[in-house]
Protein backbone atom coordinates (compact mmCIF):
# COMPACT_ATOMS: atom_id res chain seq x y z
CA UNK A 1 0.00 0.00 0.00
CA UNK A 2 1.34 3.42 -0.90
CA UNK A 3 0.25 6.09 1.25
CA UNK A 4 -0.45 8.89 -1.40
CA UNK A 5 -2.44 6.64 -3.89
CA UNK A 6 -5.79 7.67 -4.21
CA UNK A 7 -8.33 5.04 -3.18
CA UNK A 8 -11.86 4.50 -4.01
CA UNK A 9 -14.51 1.78 -3.27
CA UNK A 10 -18.12 0.80 -3.64
CA UNK A 11 -18.52 0.80 0.29
CA UNK A 12 -22.61 -0.56 0.03
CA UNK A 13 -23.10 -3.98 -0.56
CA UNK A 14 -22.87 -5.38 -4.36
CA UNK A 15 -25.65 -5.39 -6.48
CA UNK A 16 -28.96 -3.72 -7.52
CA UNK A 17 -29.90 -1.23 -4.85
CA UNK A 18 -31.70 1.78 -4.19
CA UNK A 19 -28.78 3.89 -3.30
CA UNK A 20 -25.33 2.85 -3.55
CA UNK A 21 -22.03 4.92 -1.95
CA UNK A 22 -18.92 5.25 -3.37
CA UNK A 23 -15.93 6.38 -0.77
CA UNK A 24 -12.52 8.12 -2.12
CA UNK A 25 -10.17 8.51 -0.04
CA UNK A 26 -6.43 10.65 -0.58
CA UNK A 27 -4.67 13.16 -1.43
CA UNK A 28 -6.08 13.74 -4.40
CA UNK A 29 -9.69 12.81 -3.56
CA UNK A 30 -10.90 16.49 -4.77
CA UNK A 31 -9.83 15.35 -8.17
CA UNK A 32 -12.53 13.12 -8.18
CA UNK A 33 -15.28 15.93 -7.75
CA UNK A 34 -13.53 18.23 -9.91
CA UNK A 35 -13.43 15.31 -13.10
CA UNK A 36 -17.17 14.01 -12.35
CA UNK A 37 -18.95 17.27 -11.32
CA UNK A 38 -16.79 19.63 -12.27
CA UNK A 39 -19.44 22.48 -11.55
CA UNK A 40 -20.25 21.84 -8.46
CA UNK A 41 -18.76 23.73 -5.38
CA UNK A 42 -19.33 20.93 -2.48
CA UNK A 43 -19.07 22.92 1.01
CA UNK A 44 -17.55 20.78 3.64
CA UNK A 45 -19.38 18.05 4.72
CA UNK A 46 -22.57 19.84 3.86
CA UNK A 47 -24.88 16.94 1.30
CA UNK A 48 -24.98 18.74 -2.35
CA UNK A 49 -26.57 17.66 -5.36
CA UNK A 50 -24.83 16.83 -8.74
CA UNK A 51 -24.98 15.77 -12.07
CA UNK A 52 -21.81 13.35 -12.46
CA UNK A 53 -20.57 13.32 -15.98
CA UNK A 54 -18.25 10.67 -17.46
CA UNK A 55 -14.66 13.25 -18.06
CA UNK A 56 -14.10 11.73 -21.38
CA UNK A 57 -17.24 11.66 -22.80
CA UNK A 58 -19.16 14.27 -21.10
CA UNK A 59 -21.71 11.72 -20.87
CA UNK A 60 -24.16 11.73 -17.60
CA UNK A 61 -24.05 9.17 -15.24
CA UNK A 62 -26.28 10.19 -12.50
CA UNK A 63 -27.90 12.75 -10.30
CA UNK A 64 -25.84 11.66 -6.87
CA UNK A 65 -25.93 13.72 -3.96
CA UNK A 66 -22.02 14.52 -3.06
CA UNK A 67 -20.07 15.03 0.54
CA UNK A 68 -16.49 16.10 0.88
CA UNK A 69 -14.73 15.94 4.31
CA UNK A 70 -11.63 17.69 3.82
CA UNK A 71 -8.51 15.67 5.56
CA UNK A 72 -8.28 15.54 8.95
CA UNK A 73 -12.20 15.81 9.67
CA UNK A 74 -12.40 12.61 8.01
CA UNK A 75 -13.00 8.66 8.55
CA UNK A 76 -9.65 7.92 7.33
CA UNK A 77 -7.82 11.28 8.47
CA UNK A 78 -7.35 11.80 4.53
CA UNK A 79 -9.62 14.16 2.06
CA UNK A 80 -12.76 12.06 1.36
CA UNK A 81 -15.52 12.60 -1.19
CA UNK A 82 -18.28 10.40 -1.01
CA UNK A 83 -21.06 10.02 -3.92
CA UNK A 84 -24.31 8.54 -3.49
CA UNK A 85 -25.50 7.43 -6.48
CA UNK A 86 -28.50 5.18 -7.38
CA UNK A 87 -27.75 1.68 -7.32
CA UNK A 88 -28.02 0.29 -10.40
CA UNK A 89 -24.69 -1.69 -12.08
CA UNK A 90 -24.62 0.46 -14.85
CA UNK A 91 -24.21 3.44 -12.19
CA UNK A 92 -21.99 1.93 -10.19
CA UNK A 93 -19.52 0.67 -12.77
CA UNK A 94 -19.51 4.41 -14.71
CA UNK A 95 -18.37 6.26 -11.70
CA UNK A 96 -15.95 3.67 -10.66
CA UNK A 97 -14.76 2.93 -14.27
CA UNK A 98 -14.47 6.70 -14.43
CA UNK A 99 -12.61 7.31 -11.40
CA UNK A 100 -10.35 4.60 -12.28
CA UNK A 101 -9.02 6.71 -15.24
CA UNK A 102 -8.22 9.67 -12.79
CA UNK A 103 -3.99 9.89 -12.33
CA UNK A 104 -3.05 8.26 -8.88
CA UNK A 105 -6.33 7.00 -8.16
CA UNK A 106 -6.45 2.93 -7.43
CA UNK A 107 -9.59 0.76 -5.90
CA UNK A 108 -9.11 0.28 -2.52
CA UNK A 109 -8.29 -3.05 -1.14
CA UNK A 110 -9.69 -5.00 1.59
CA UNK A 111 -9.72 -3.07 4.88
CA UNK A 112 -7.95 -0.07 3.05
CA UNK A 113 -9.98 2.95 4.79
CA UNK A 114 -9.92 1.13 7.68
CA UNK A 115 -5.95 0.96 8.29
CA UNK A 116 -5.67 4.20 6.53
CA UNK A 117 -7.51 5.83 9.87
CA UNK A 118 -5.51 3.83 12.13
CA UNK A 119 -2.38 5.24 10.74
CA UNK A 120 -3.61 8.52 10.71
CA UNK A 121 -4.70 7.70 14.29
CA UNK A 122 -8.05 8.46 13.59
CA UNK A 123 -8.72 4.67 15.63
CA UNK A 124 -7.06 2.18 17.48
CA UNK A 125 -6.93 -1.38 16.12
CA UNK A 126 -9.49 -2.63 19.09
CA UNK A 127 -12.17 0.36 17.12
CA UNK A 128 -10.88 -0.99 14.24
CA UNK A 129 -11.72 -4.15 15.15
CA UNK A 130 -14.75 -3.12 17.15
CA UNK A 131 -16.04 -1.68 13.60
CA UNK A 132 -15.87 -4.89 11.76
CA UNK A 133 -17.41 -6.97 14.23
CA UNK A 134 -20.55 -3.70 13.77
CA UNK A 135 -20.65 -4.49 10.57
CA UNK A 136 -20.55 -8.65 10.85
CA UNK A 137 -22.93 -8.59 14.27
CA UNK A 138 -26.05 -10.75 13.77
CA UNK A 139 -27.70 -10.07 16.86
CA UNK A 140 -28.49 -7.26 19.43
CA UNK A 141 -25.67 -8.39 22.13
CA UNK A 142 -23.24 -8.58 19.32
CA UNK A 143 -24.20 -5.50 18.23
CA UNK A 144 -23.63 -3.92 21.56
CA UNK A 145 -20.60 -5.53 22.18
CA UNK A 146 -18.73 -4.66 18.84
CA UNK A 147 -20.15 -0.84 19.34
CA UNK A 148 -18.74 -0.06 22.79
CA UNK A 149 -15.14 -1.80 21.32
CA UNK A 150 -15.38 0.79 18.77
CA UNK A 151 -16.17 3.53 20.74
CA UNK A 152 -13.17 2.11 22.70
CA UNK A 153 -14.14 0.63 25.75
CA UNK A 154 -11.64 -2.03 25.29
CA UNK A 155 -8.79 0.69 24.25
CA UNK A 156 -9.61 2.90 27.03
CA UNK A 157 -8.99 -0.01 29.62
CA UNK A 158 -6.09 -0.92 27.94
CA UNK A 159 -4.43 1.64 27.82
CA UNK A 160 -5.23 2.72 30.66
CA UNK A 161 -3.30 -0.15 32.23
CA UNK A 162 -0.37 0.47 29.98
CA UNK A 163 -0.18 4.43 31.75
CA UNK A 164 -0.02 2.56 34.49
CA UNK A 165 2.62 0.27 33.53
CA UNK A 166 4.76 2.83 32.32
CA UNK A 167 4.03 5.13 35.12
CA UNK A 168 5.14 2.09 37.95
CA UNK A 169 8.71 1.38 35.15
CA UNK A 170 9.78 5.64 35.30
CA UNK A 171 9.29 5.36 38.94
CA UNK A 172 11.81 2.23 39.11
CA UNK A 173 14.04 3.50 36.58
CA UNK A 174 14.45 6.93 38.88
CA UNK A 175 15.25 3.88 41.77
CA UNK A 176 17.85 2.81 39.35
CA UNK A 177 19.49 6.14 38.04
CA UNK A 178 19.57 8.13 40.93
CA UNK A 179 20.38 4.80 43.50
CA UNK A 180 22.67 7.29 45.35
CA UNK A 181 20.60 10.04 45.57
CA UNK A 182 17.78 11.31 47.87
CA UNK A 183 14.14 9.85 46.63
CA UNK A 184 11.40 10.01 48.45
CA UNK A 185 11.74 6.79 50.59
CA UNK A 186 9.43 3.31 48.79
CA UNK A 187 9.23 4.67 45.59
CA UNK A 188 10.34 1.13 43.97
CA UNK A 189 7.99 -0.84 46.67
CA UNK A 190 5.51 1.22 45.81
CA UNK A 191 6.12 0.33 42.22
CA UNK A 192 6.56 -3.20 42.88
CA UNK A 193 2.98 -3.09 44.90
CA UNK A 194 1.35 -1.17 41.92
CA UNK A 195 2.59 -4.08 39.40
CA UNK A 196 1.03 -6.76 41.39
CA UNK A 197 -2.23 -4.87 41.86
CA UNK A 198 -2.33 -4.61 37.73
CA UNK A 199 -1.04 -8.33 37.22
CA UNK A 200 -4.17 -8.94 39.99
CA UNK A 201 -6.98 -6.92 36.99
CA UNK A 202 -5.34 -8.42 34.44
CA UNK A 203 -5.77 -11.66 35.46
CA UNK A 204 -9.39 -11.15 36.36
CA UNK A 205 -10.34 -9.79 32.67
CA UNK A 206 -8.90 -12.71 31.32
CA UNK A 207 -10.53 -15.21 33.62
CA UNK A 208 -13.50 -14.67 31.67
CA UNK A 209 -14.54 -17.89 30.14
CA UNK A 210 -14.35 -16.68 26.88
CA UNK A 211 -17.56 -14.52 27.10
CA UNK A 212 -16.53 -11.54 24.52
CA UNK A 213 -15.22 -14.43 22.00
CA UNK A 214 -18.27 -16.65 22.89
CA UNK A 215 -20.50 -13.61 21.87
CA UNK A 216 -18.38 -12.97 18.39
CA UNK A 217 -18.22 -16.79 17.37
CA UNK A 218 -22.06 -17.57 18.97
CA UNK A 219 -22.56 -19.92 21.65
CA UNK A 220 -22.33 -23.66 20.41
CA UNK A 221 -25.11 -25.53 21.42
CA UNK A 222 -25.56 -29.16 20.49
CA UNK A 223 -28.67 -31.53 20.51
CA UNK A 224 -27.41 -35.21 21.58
CA UNK A 225 -29.55 -38.18 22.72
CA UNK A 226 -30.05 -41.81 21.44
CA UNK A 227 -31.43 -42.09 17.14
CA UNK A 228 -35.18 -41.32 17.45
CA UNK A 229 -35.73 -39.70 20.60
CA UNK A 230 -36.40 -36.13 18.25
CA UNK A 231 -33.60 -34.52 18.10
CA UNK A 232 -33.94 -33.22 14.45
CA UNK A 233 -37.32 -32.46 15.18
CA UNK A 234 -36.26 -30.36 18.16
CA UNK A 235 -33.78 -28.43 16.22
CA UNK A 236 -36.46 -27.72 13.39
CA UNK A 237 -38.91 -26.41 16.48
CA UNK A 238 -36.54 -24.11 18.07
CA UNK A 239 -35.44 -22.79 14.79
CA UNK A 240 -38.74 -22.89 13.35
CA UNK A 241 -37.78 -24.10 9.75
CA UNK A 242 -37.27 -27.18 8.08
CA UNK A 243 -33.70 -27.55 8.16
CA UNK A 244 -32.67 -31.00 9.56
CA UNK A 245 -34.22 -33.81 7.44
CA UNK A 246 -36.43 -35.46 9.68
CA UNK A 247 -37.33 -39.54 9.83
CA UNK A 248 -38.33 -42.42 11.40
CA UNK A 249 -35.68 -44.56 10.48
CA UNK A 250 -32.74 -44.94 12.99
CA UNK A 251 -29.43 -42.63 12.20
CA UNK A 252 -31.06 -40.39 9.12
CA UNK A 253 -29.09 -37.79 10.70
CA UNK A 254 -25.13 -38.65 10.10
CA UNK A 255 -23.84 -35.74 9.39
CA UNK A 256 -24.16 -32.64 11.73
CA UNK A 257 -26.69 -30.24 10.73
CA UNK A 258 -26.13 -26.74 11.94
CA UNK A 259 -28.44 -23.78 12.42
CA UNK A 260 -28.22 -20.45 13.33
CA UNK A 261 -30.16 -18.78 15.95
CA UNK A 262 -31.07 -15.35 17.29
CA UNK A 263 -31.98 -16.07 20.96
CA UNK A 264 -33.21 -13.19 22.79
CA UNK A 265 -30.12 -11.37 21.32
CA UNK A 266 -27.57 -14.27 21.51
CA UNK A 267 -26.09 -15.94 18.33
CA UNK A 268 -26.42 -19.22 19.09
CA UNK A 269 -24.53 -22.11 16.79
CA UNK A 270 -27.17 -25.28 17.23
CA UNK A 271 -25.91 -28.48 16.00
CA UNK A 272 -28.36 -31.36 15.45
CA UNK A 273 -26.09 -34.64 15.53
CA UNK A 274 -25.82 -38.46 14.40
CA UNK A 275 -27.57 -40.62 17.50
CA UNK A 276 -25.79 -41.89 20.02
CA UNK A 277 -25.72 -45.59 19.44
CA UNK A 278 -23.69 -48.32 19.49
CA UNK A 279 -22.70 -48.94 15.96
CA UNK A 280 -22.00 -53.19 15.47
CA UNK A 281 -18.90 -53.70 14.36
CA UNK A 282 -18.81 -54.38 10.55
CA UNK A 283 -22.28 -52.04 10.75
CA UNK A 284 -22.53 -49.35 8.82
CA UNK A 285 -18.97 -47.05 8.32
CA UNK A 286 -20.76 -43.76 7.77
CA UNK A 287 -22.85 -44.13 10.98
CA UNK A 288 -19.97 -44.93 12.95
CA UNK A 289 -18.32 -41.81 11.47
CA UNK A 290 -21.38 -39.72 12.33
CA UNK A 291 -21.32 -41.23 16.19
CA UNK A 292 -17.91 -39.96 16.17
CA UNK A 293 -18.42 -36.76 15.24
CA UNK A 294 -20.96 -36.82 17.12
CA UNK A 295 -19.31 -37.30 20.11
CA UNK A 296 -16.40 -34.82 19.39
CA UNK A 297 -19.28 -32.22 18.82
CA UNK A 298 -20.80 -32.82 22.08
CA UNK A 299 -16.96 -32.31 23.92
CA UNK A 300 -16.52 -28.80 22.21
CA UNK A 301 -20.14 -27.60 22.68
CA UNK A 302 -20.59 -24.60 25.21
CA UNK A 303 -24.30 -26.41 26.02
CA UNK A 304 -25.54 -29.80 25.30
CA UNK A 305 -29.06 -30.49 25.19
CA UNK A 306 -29.44 -34.21 26.14
CA UNK A 307 -32.87 -35.76 24.96
CA UNK A 308 -34.28 -38.76 25.58
CA UNK A 309 -38.21 -40.30 25.47
CA UNK A 310 -40.49 -38.96 27.75
CA UNK A 311 -41.39 -42.07 29.40
CA UNK A 312 -38.55 -43.99 29.58
CA UNK A 313 -35.28 -43.68 31.10
CA UNK A 314 -32.46 -41.63 29.23
CA UNK A 315 -30.08 -44.11 27.38
CA UNK A 316 -27.01 -44.45 29.33
CA UNK A 317 -24.59 -42.80 26.70
CA UNK A 318 -26.96 -39.66 27.07
CA UNK A 319 -26.98 -39.65 30.62
CA UNK A 320 -23.68 -40.17 31.17
CA UNK A 321 -23.31 -36.37 29.54
CA UNK A 322 -25.30 -34.63 32.32
CA UNK A 323 -23.50 -32.14 33.85
CA UNK A 324 -23.16 -28.50 34.78
CA UNK A 325 -23.30 -27.39 30.69
CA UNK A 326 -26.36 -29.58 30.44
CA UNK A 327 -29.80 -29.35 29.63
CA UNK A 328 -32.09 -32.87 30.17
CA UNK A 329 -35.21 -32.65 27.67
CA UNK A 330 -37.66 -35.41 27.76
CA UNK A 331 -39.51 -35.05 24.53
CA UNK A 332 -42.44 -36.48 23.11
CA UNK A 333 -44.34 -35.55 25.86
CA UNK A 334 -47.78 -35.84 23.72
CA UNK A 335 -47.53 -39.64 23.65
CA UNK A 336 -47.86 -39.68 27.85
CA UNK A 337 -51.13 -40.47 29.12
CA UNK A 338 -50.13 -38.24 32.66
CA UNK A 339 -47.35 -35.71 31.18
CA UNK A 340 -45.35 -34.75 34.21
CA UNK A 341 -41.76 -34.21 34.47
CA UNK A 342 -38.94 -36.38 34.98
CA UNK A 343 -36.89 -35.92 37.94
CA UNK A 344 -34.26 -33.24 36.58
CA UNK A 345 -35.82 -32.94 33.06
CA UNK A 346 -37.73 -30.56 31.29
CA UNK A 347 -40.90 -32.43 29.85
CA UNK A 348 -41.48 -30.95 26.50
CA UNK A 349 -43.08 -32.32 22.72
CA UNK A 350 -41.22 -31.05 19.20
CA UNK A 351 -44.43 -32.21 17.94
CA UNK A 352 -47.11 -30.22 19.44
CA UNK A 353 -44.75 -26.98 20.80
CA UNK A 354 -45.18 -28.33 24.34
CA UNK A 355 -42.44 -26.89 26.71
CA UNK A 356 -40.56 -25.20 24.19
CA UNK A 357 -41.23 -21.57 25.42
CA UNK A 358 -40.09 -22.92 28.37
CA UNK A 359 -36.57 -24.63 26.72
CA UNK A 360 -36.38 -21.35 25.05
CA UNK A 361 -35.98 -19.67 28.58
CA UNK A 362 -33.52 -21.73 30.24
CA UNK A 363 -31.32 -21.79 26.78
CA UNK A 364 -31.37 -17.86 27.17
CA UNK A 365 -30.64 -18.01 30.99
CA UNK A 366 -27.47 -20.31 29.93
CA UNK A 367 -26.47 -17.94 26.99
CA UNK A 368 -26.88 -14.85 29.34
CA UNK A 369 -24.40 -16.31 32.14
CA UNK A 370 -22.09 -17.41 29.72
CA UNK A 371 -22.23 -14.19 27.18
CA UNK A 372 -23.59 -11.24 29.33
CA UNK A 373 -21.26 -8.32 29.07
CA UNK A 374 -21.17 -7.59 32.52
CA UNK A 375 -19.90 -4.43 33.76
CA UNK A 376 -16.36 -4.69 32.16
CA UNK A 377 -15.85 -4.96 28.08
CA UNK A 378 -14.68 -8.48 27.66
CA UNK A 379 -11.52 -10.07 25.28
CA UNK A 380 -13.48 -10.43 21.70
CA UNK A 381 -10.15 -11.57 20.03
CA UNK A 382 -7.74 -14.58 20.71
CA UNK A 383 -5.34 -11.84 19.30
CA UNK A 384 -5.63 -10.00 22.41
CA UNK A 385 -6.04 -12.68 25.10
CA UNK A 386 -2.68 -14.03 23.86
CA UNK A 387 -0.88 -10.29 24.31
CA UNK A 388 -2.63 -9.76 27.74
CA UNK A 389 -1.03 -13.57 28.74
CA UNK A 390 2.08 -12.22 27.64
CA UNK A 391 1.89 -9.46 29.75
CA UNK A 392 0.70 -11.06 32.82
CA UNK A 393 3.81 -13.63 32.16
CA UNK A 394 6.16 -10.72 32.26
CA UNK A 395 4.84 -8.81 35.32
CA UNK A 396 4.98 -12.97 36.98
CA UNK A 397 8.41 -12.82 35.98
CA UNK A 398 9.30 -8.87 37.34
CA UNK A 399 8.41 -9.96 40.74
CA UNK A 400 10.34 -13.14 41.02
CA UNK A 401 13.64 -10.99 39.10
CA UNK A 402 16.40 -10.23 41.38
CA UNK A 403 17.85 -6.62 40.32
CA UNK A 404 15.43 -3.66 39.68
CA UNK A 405 16.85 -3.52 36.11
CA UNK A 406 15.58 -6.92 35.52
CA UNK A 407 12.24 -6.04 37.09
CA UNK A 408 12.31 -3.09 34.69
CA UNK A 409 13.33 -5.00 31.95
CA UNK A 410 10.32 -7.11 32.27
CA UNK A 411 8.42 -4.43 32.90
CA UNK A 412 9.25 -2.63 29.34
CA UNK A 413 8.05 -6.25 28.18
CA UNK A 414 4.82 -6.31 29.72
CA UNK A 415 3.30 -2.92 28.68
CA UNK A 416 4.49 -3.58 24.77
CA UNK A 417 2.42 -6.56 25.13
CA UNK A 418 -0.34 -4.31 26.11
CA UNK A 419 0.66 -1.65 23.36
CA UNK A 420 0.21 -4.41 20.89
CA UNK A 421 -3.62 -4.78 21.25
CA UNK A 422 -4.31 -1.05 20.93
CA UNK A 423 -1.14 -0.46 18.46
CA UNK A 424 0.70 1.84 20.03
CA UNK A 425 3.70 -0.26 19.37
CA UNK A 426 4.87 -2.95 17.22
CA UNK A 427 2.28 -3.25 14.61
CA UNK A 428 3.59 -3.66 11.53
CA UNK A 429 3.37 -7.15 11.06
CA UNK A 430 0.10 -7.38 13.16
CA UNK A 431 -1.33 -4.58 10.42
CA UNK A 432 -1.98 -7.24 7.65
CA UNK A 433 -3.41 -10.20 9.31
CA UNK A 434 -5.89 -7.88 11.31
CA UNK A 435 -7.51 -5.93 8.12
CA UNK A 436 -7.33 -8.99 5.99
CA UNK A 437 -10.48 -9.80 7.57
CA UNK A 438 -11.95 -6.45 6.31
CA UNK A 439 -13.90 -6.73 3.03
CA UNK A 440 -13.02 -3.78 0.10
CA UNK A 441 -15.07 -0.41 1.01
CA UNK A 442 -14.41 -0.23 4.56
P1 LIG B 1 -33.75 -38.05 15.76
O1 LIG B 1 -33.29 -39.31 15.14
O2 LIG B 1 -33.47 -38.05 17.25
O3 LIG B 1 -33.23 -36.83 15.10
O4 LIG B 1 -35.34 -38.03 15.70
P2 LIG B 1 -36.29 -37.34 14.61
O5 LIG B 1 -36.42 -35.90 14.89
O6 LIG B 1 -35.88 -37.78 13.24
O7 LIG B 1 -37.67 -38.00 15.04
C1 LIG B 1 -37.85 -39.40 15.08
C2 LIG B 1 -39.34 -39.69 15.06
O8 LIG B 1 -39.95 -39.22 16.25
C3 LIG B 1 -40.05 -39.01 13.90
O9 LIG B 1 -41.04 -39.90 13.40
C4 LIG B 1 -40.70 -37.80 14.55
O10 LIG B 1 -41.86 -37.39 13.89
C5 LIG B 1 -41.01 -38.34 15.93
N1 LIG B 1 -41.05 -37.27 16.93
C6 LIG B 1 -40.13 -36.36 17.16
N2 LIG B 1 -40.50 -35.54 18.18
C7 LIG B 1 -41.73 -35.94 18.57
C8 LIG B 1 -42.67 -35.49 19.58
O11 LIG B 1 -42.45 -34.55 20.34
N3 LIG B 1 -43.84 -36.21 19.68
C9 LIG B 1 -44.12 -37.26 18.88
N4 LIG B 1 -45.27 -37.86 19.04
N5 LIG B 1 -43.27 -37.69 17.93
C10 LIG B 1 -42.09 -37.07 17.77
Amino acid sequence: MSGTDTIFALSTARGRSAIAVIRVSGPNAAGALEALAPRVRAQPRVATLAKLRDPASGEAIDDALVLWFPAPRSETGEDVVELQVHGGRAVIAGVLDALATLPGFRPAEPGEFTKRAFLNGKVDLTAAEGLLDLVEAETAAQRRQALRQMEGGLARLYEDWRTRLVRALAHLEAEIDFADEDLPGGVAARALGELRVLGGEIRGHLDDRRRGELLREGLSVAILGAPNVGKSSLLNALTRRETAIVSSIAGTTRDIVEARLDLGGYPILLADTAGLREVAEGGDPIEREGVRRALARAEQADLKLLVFEAGRAPDPATAAMTGPDSILIANKADLLAAPTAPAGAMLVSATTGQGLDALRARMLAEAETRLEAGGSPAITRARHRSALLECVASLERAEGAGSPELVAEDVRLAARALGRITGRVEVDDLLDVIFREFCIGK
